[in-house]
């Protein structure tokens, strides 16, 4: 039985860390719009330079764009997908409720990882650093002033999510505050009750 999970937070809550968790755990199949998007500005085409001068601002990418590479992934499904980054808007919260219906599927827990906003810009300045130490490039759109507007564009329009799956009924959240693997346990036993109800 699939298990098809959101997870909701803002820029730097975790959501990417613990994806990977997820993936290695449970062997589900991220889908990370981010990743996406950051594969498609280095691919070099106008779209990708389009997508990046957006990225680096701070703001979203179109409803359209991110979609549709949604819908080019939705297909290679398994044990089920962990949207990572996805949805940010309510349009395509409801884009992503008709593709599931499409493929006879559908989210089983919309997870909000709640932190504290002051913490999560020392967070991205470390991700930053530790980045930059590694040898790895930082990410252009890591930055303190960039991060704000990130922050800004999540609680414009994402932070609406939140009411959206409350009001279905399919919204749980953790501490992501907590540490790394306090925070996986959450998560692990919000999926095992989702799984136990078959
Ligand atoms: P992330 O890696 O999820 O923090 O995403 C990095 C950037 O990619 C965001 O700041 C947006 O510019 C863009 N992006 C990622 N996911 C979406 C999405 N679902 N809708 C619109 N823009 C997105």
């Amino acid at each position: 039985m699939a298990i098809n999970i959101i997870l909701l937070g803002p820029p730097g809550a975790g959501k990417g860390t613990q994806a990977q968790r997820l993936i290695q755990e449970r062997g589900l199949v991220q889908l990370s719009t981010g990743d996406m998007l950051r594969e498609a500005r280095s691919s070099g085409t106008e779209m990708g330079r389009r997508v990046a001068e957006v990225m680096d601002r701070g703001e979203l990418v179109t409803d359209e764009i991110v979609v549709g590479l949604i819908r080019e992934k939705l297909g290679q499904g398994g044990k089920g997908f962990i949207f990572d980054g996805f949805p940010r808007t309510l349009a395509q919260a409801d884009a992503l409720q008709a593709l599931m219906a499409e493929m006879d599927q559908r989210i089983d827990a919309v997870i909000e990882l709640r932190v504290d906003d002051a913490a999560l810009v020392s967070r991205i300045v470390k991700r930053a650093e530790e980045t930059r130490a590694a040898g790895q490039p930082v990410r252009p759109d890591d930055t303190p002033e960039v991060f704000a507007d990130r922050l800004r564009e999540y609680y414009k329009k994402t932070a609406p999510l939140l009411g959206y799956y409350y009001a279905k009924g399919q919204l749980r959240h953790v501490d992501g505050m907590a540490a790394m693997d306090e925070v996986a346990a959450q998560i692990g036993a919000i999926l095992d009750k989702e799984a136990g109800r078959g």
